[in-house]
């Protein structure tokens, strides 16, 4: 059945969502919405801007004291009915998805959605469970007890990779723990965030719970991380805009939370099993067009299996059919955008220019539309592990090979970024995939695979890759402050401490 609809027809009623409804009159400048794939304008919107975050965070305040007193169970049965209206909604979602961001359907479909769903269902779950330490006696006078609190309203900002998703992540976990919130997505990929809103307010979540404010970064967003009333900003997106984000956030005395670049290594052992290894690195570097923060981007691999490593990565990207999202044929579609797309092309011919091998791609598909944005899987070769591709972060379906000798020599290599968001490791040796997960530097590392996340387990990097945890219980620490009640049991009025401060006569 074909789901797709008229996108200017159904979002008529604005983007911007505020106490359960549409603004219709947003005062930011215009935006644009454009399928990727061919260049056209799907959208045109009047964006979000100062009074419509201001709006959204007053009905964010005025929502907040009366969501968290419905207590765990409430918020739990309202989330969960937003679990079951998303799956009725889920064609709709995977349409405006790839729609927006030109990734293939099936990719959608079969793990933005469900993806998503899954975690809005965690999260209803895990509302029941807003554990602290349970209740001690740490002084023979008192017995301690520890209350977990939400903050209030949390504003979030999103990127564009993969919008759905991300607005679960930020919402989710801090709606789940009793704070309202106000996301800003990304200005080119609002549709799915505002349908998340529309889907709460079906499933009957009160008014201002999650309100959205699709706007520019420097005007909606910068309003939004210093507003008065935001107790909490929590950023998903670049390493140098998140940087600035919790600047302006921590000089207005805001907790921060971030979510940024990654540049992934791929470490591939003389003993791993070949082919798999060669098929999640394609996998692993490919997924989304490569705009993954956890892509795999740095196949680190022994010398001894390197050359062969190189020519089945190679054989498989050749064969992969870029193209249009919406043809079932499709492996991967395009990038975000044309300035984007050449950005990618600039990194791979600066590359070329110092002398590195494109194995394979490298350049733009001959066949799709002259205003898409798409580019050939490239893979790299004959780098020196200073170069600029293998140090920054491409965010496009390029993969760099180096070569190593000994396992010091590729642990090392793969901690050498300012990164540490994710990494793999591939041997069938249990000593070697210890060693590796215990020294590479990263919020995650798998073994033997590259890519897979669950809901329940916690998503977020460090240095370069920020601080903080996406998904899983773990992330009620950054929505929520943890109280210490600590309660006299003695009954005496006249305690031996007060002597310390006062005699009474
Ligand atoms: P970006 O930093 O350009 O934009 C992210 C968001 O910030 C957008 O909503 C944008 O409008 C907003 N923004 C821009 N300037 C702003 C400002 N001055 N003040 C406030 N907000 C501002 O990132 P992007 O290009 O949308 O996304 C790609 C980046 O996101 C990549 O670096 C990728 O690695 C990262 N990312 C990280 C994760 C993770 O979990 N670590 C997940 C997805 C994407």
């Amino acid at each position: 059945m074909d789901h797709r609809f008229d996108v200017a027809e159904r979002f008529a009623a604005g983007t911007a969502f505020v106490a359960g409804a549409p603004v219709t009159d947003a005062d930011g400048r215009e935006q644009e919405v454009i399928d990727p794939s061919t260049g056209e304008v799907v959208l045109r919107y009047a964006g979000a801007g100062p009074r419509e975050v201001d709006a959204a965070v007053a009905a964010a305040r005025a929502a907040q004291p009366e969501w968290d007193a419905l207590g765990p169970a409430g918020r739990s049965t309202a989330l969960r009915r937003l679990a079951v209206r998303l799956e009725e909604i889920a064609p709709d979602l995977v349409f405006a998805e790839s729609l927006q961001c030109g990734k293939p359907e099936r990719l959608s479909r079969e793990f933005d959605v469900p993806g998503s769903v899954d975690n809005v269902d965690f999260f209803a779950g895990a509302a029941r469970r807003l554990d602290g330490l349970a209740v001690a006696e740490y002084s023979p006078d008192h017995t301690s007890g520890v209350r977990r609190e939400p903050l209030g309203v949390v504003g979030s900002i999103a990127p564009w990779n993969y919008p759905l998703q991300m607005a679960v992540w930020k919402v989710l976990p801090a709606v789940a723990a009793g704070n309202t919130a106000v996301l800003k997505p990304a200005e080119n990929t609002p549709l799915t965030s505002v349908m998340l809103a529309e889907a709460a307010r079906d499933a009957g979540v009160p008014p201002g719970v999650i309100n959205i404010v699709p706007g520019e970064g420097p005007v909606a967003g910068e309003h939004l991380a210093t507003h008065p009333d935001v107790a909490m900003v929590s950023f998903t997106g670049s390493t140098e805009v998140g940087h600035r984000v919790a600047g302006l956030a921590a000089g207005a005395g805001k907790r921060t939370h971030l979510e940024l670049g990654g540049k992934a290594p791929f470490v591939v052992f003389d003993d791993a099993d070949p082919e798999a290894a060669v098929h999640g690195a394609v996998a692993a570097c490919l997924i989304n067009s490569g705009q993954d923060c956890t892509a795999a981007t740095r196949a680190i691999v022994h010398r001894s299996v390197f050359d062969a490593f190189v020519s089945g990565v190679a054989d498989l990207m050749s064969g992969v059919r870029v193209g249009d999202p919406f043809d079932p044929d499709t492996d991967i579609g395009p990038l975000i955008s044309p300035a984007h797309r050449d950005r990618v092309a600039g990194f791979v011919e600066r590359a070329r220019g110092a002398g590195a091998r494109v194995v394979t791609g490298g350049r733009m598909p001959t066949h799709t539309p002259p205003g898409g944005a798409h580019y050939r899987p490239t893979l790299i070769t004959d780098v020196a592990r200073d170069a600029e591709i293998v140090r920054r972060e491409v965010f496009g379906p390029v993969l760099v090979a180096l070569p190593f000798d000994t396992d010091d020599e590729a642990l090392d290599l793969a901690n050498d970024t300012p990164y540490g968001l994710a990494a793999s490791v591939w041997s069938r040796d249990a000593y070697r995939t210890a060693r590796a997960s215990r020294e590479l530097r990263a919020g995650c590392v798998w073994v033997n695979d590259h890519i897979p996340i669950i809901s329940e387990m916690p998503h977020g990097g460090r240095d370069a890759s920020g601080y903080g945890k996406d998904m899983s219980i773990y992330s009620f620490e950054e929505y929520t402050t943890v109280k210490h009640v600590m309660q006299d049991i003695t009954a005496v009025a006249r305690k031996p401490w007060h002597r310390t401060v006062f005699t009474p006569r």
